[in-house]
């Protein structure tokens, strides 16, 4: 049982998407959790899709995956970066499974031959799932961020579940709305799209408790003022959400307006005491970097749309906090290594290189290059899921002597299919499954350079890391590569599934199956890019662009 009568907050949008209610809820939930509470994030999404598995990252950013292999989007990234927590499919309700549910439900006949409805069944079931991941988890505080603008036709019932909910929890439950206050010049900031918002709201029958106010400036005493009378909601209860240097500093901004104190005023929240010092000492580093910039070179083909490697931008941001360094990223697209358009001199200047994962035959060619350039130039590398497998490709055509290996899924005829779908794989495929999802054990080998950064930062000699992905490291050819110098610096504890790879020798490259980017958290950085990290800083050194 908690130790107080169990808590929700509801955070709902307004007018338009993109204002950063994932990272709302999230910085909510990293103050409460600095006073002493345990919480757990919500997320609602009202697509029909179940899971996130098929969409396109180019249309809605990075895949991201739970340990429990469900897919979910990035929002979920933001709440484990900030809540140091690992969540499971619980807390992701799409339309799609709610949907699911009351469908399988009708057809077993647990409806009792009654006409099934939005209104009790489908608010029933929503409520009942809420309510049930606050018990199972036993949390102080559940967070639910009900996804989508407020009127949209997509979210009108979950709202309306929230409005019950509230009926319901009465001093237990919080609304909080997220709106934007544009200004169409400095000093001309305009509240009329928040009383709107609001407005919509009302008319659905929930009151928010607080407004939090997405804004190119502070607000003004007078939008203050307005907001506060045309919403009806206290000043005190009107918070900024200013633009900053980085989203981890959103906690600390809401700190200062004492949003918590209001918090606990509503919910009646007992805990006065801890603060979030540790945190802001992380994003002073990550604001106030001491000793300069890395610069660092995502190989991918999607590098224009960042948002399609978020996981992988915050691991270095974590890495490079903790080692007070900032970085420089630049986003290369792997056809250019192909075409001409870039040449060798231009990634020998970077630190650091990364391949990040990846589907697909294009500018495959391009990342195979690009690791090739960091490895005879003794370019610290990172290879994640794809970036891995290419890796092995690389070193069997460069250093093994296997003329044209390739993973099957680039080349089905390859002579030496060094990357190749495993058995089990295949099972799975032939069965309507795709992939290998969700975490999987990986035991660290005694040869291996990362094991002492996993054991140093608290981990044991077998980790979990997430996976995504279809193809593995061929076993046949394992002793091979080892052979003629490759590394396997981790296996599956029960399997021939290789995990890890690492070069041999003095310069630093590593290569995860996993993709180790996704349990990397502001507090707890990935133990790889860790390592990466402190190798490029070594490059930087060297080359003395960085002070020794
Ligand atoms: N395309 C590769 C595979 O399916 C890598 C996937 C990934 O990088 N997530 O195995």
């Amino acid at each position: 049982m908690p130790r107080e009568k169990r808590k929700y907050i509801i955070i709902a949008g307004s007018i338009m998407s993109g204002l950063g209610k994932g990272i709302l809820t999230a910085s909510l939930g990293r103050i409460l959790k600095s006073r002493g509470y345990s919480v757990m994030p919500i997320k609602f999404d009202g697509y029909l899709n179940v899971d996130c598995g098929t969409m396109n990252p180019f249309r809605h950013g990075e895949v991201f995956v739970l340990d429990d292999g469900t897919e979910v989007d990035m929002d979920f990234g933001t709440y484990e970066r900030f809540l140091n927590i690992s969540l499971t499919k619980n807390s992701s309700i799409t339309g799609g499974r709610l949907f699911q549910n009351i469908i399988t439900k009708e057809r077993k006949g647990e409806y009792l031959g009654r006409d099934v409805q939005f209104i009790p069944h489908l608010t029933n079931e929503i409520k009942k799932w809420i309510k049930k991941v606050g018990e199972n988890t036993n949390v102080d505080i559940v967070l639910v961020e009900v996804g989508g603008t407020v009127g949209d036709l997509e979210n009108g019932y979950f709202l309306e579940a929230m409005r019950q909910l509230k009926e319901e929890e009465k001093d237990n439950a919080l609304f909080v709305q997220l709106t934007f206050v544009p200004s169409l010049s400095p000093g001309e900031q305009k509240t009329k799209p928040t009383q709107h918002a609001s407005k919509v709201l009302q008319s659905i029958g929930i009151h928010p408790d607080m407004i939090v106010c997405r804004e190119d400036e502070l607000l003004s005493k007078d939008a203050r003022e307005k907001i506060s009378l045309y919403c009806g909601v206290e000043k005190d209860a009107i918070f900024d959400d200013p633009k900053l240097l980085t989203v981890y500093a959103l906690p600390l901004a809401l700190e200062k307006q004492n949003i918590y104190e209001m918090i606990s005023k509503r919910l009646n929240l007992k805990n006065k005491d801890g603060n979030l010092r540790e945190w802001k000492s992380l994003v002073d580093k990550i604001k106030n970097p001491k000793k300069g910039m890395i610069k660092i070179a995502v190989v991918g083909k999607y590098t224009a749309v960042k948002d399609a490697y978020v996981s992988v931008r915050e691991a270095l941001v974590h890495a490079c906090s903790h080692n007070n360094v900032g970085f420089i990223l630049d986003w290369i697209e792997s056809t250019d290594l192909e075409n001409g358009n870039l040449k060798e001199e231009d990634i020998k200047r970077y630190d650091g290189i990364i391949v990040p994962g990846g589907f697909g035959k294009r500018g495959i060619e391009g990342k195979i290059n690009s690791i090739r350039i960091a490895r005879e130039n003794k370019i610290p590398y990172l290879g994640l899921c794809l970036g891995m497998q290419l890796m092995v490709v690389e070193y069997a055509r460069n250093v093994c002597g296997l003329k044209d290996a390739n993973s099957k899924e680039f080349n089905s005829n390859t002579p030496h299919p060094v990357i190749a779908l495993l058995p089990e794989q295949q099972r799975i495929a032939e069965l309507g499954g795709t992939m290998r999802l969700g975490a999987y054990s990986a035991k660290l080998s005694d040869e291996s350079n990362i094991k002492k950064w996993y054991l140093d930062s608290g981990y044991k000699e077998v980790v979990y890391e997430r996976h995504r992905h279809r193809y593995e490291v061929n076993p046949e050819y394992i002793d091979r590569l080892k052979s003629c110098g490759l590394v396997v610096a981790a296996m599956h504890p029960d399997s021939n599934v290789v995990e890890i790879t690492e070069w041999s020798g003095d310069g630093f490259g590593i290569g995860t199956q996993p993709h180790v980017e996704l349990k990397s958290r502001l507090e707890n950085p990935a133990p790889v890019f860790l390592a990466f990290v402190d190798a490029a800083i070594k490059k930087s050194k060297k080359r003395g662009d960085l002070k020794k």
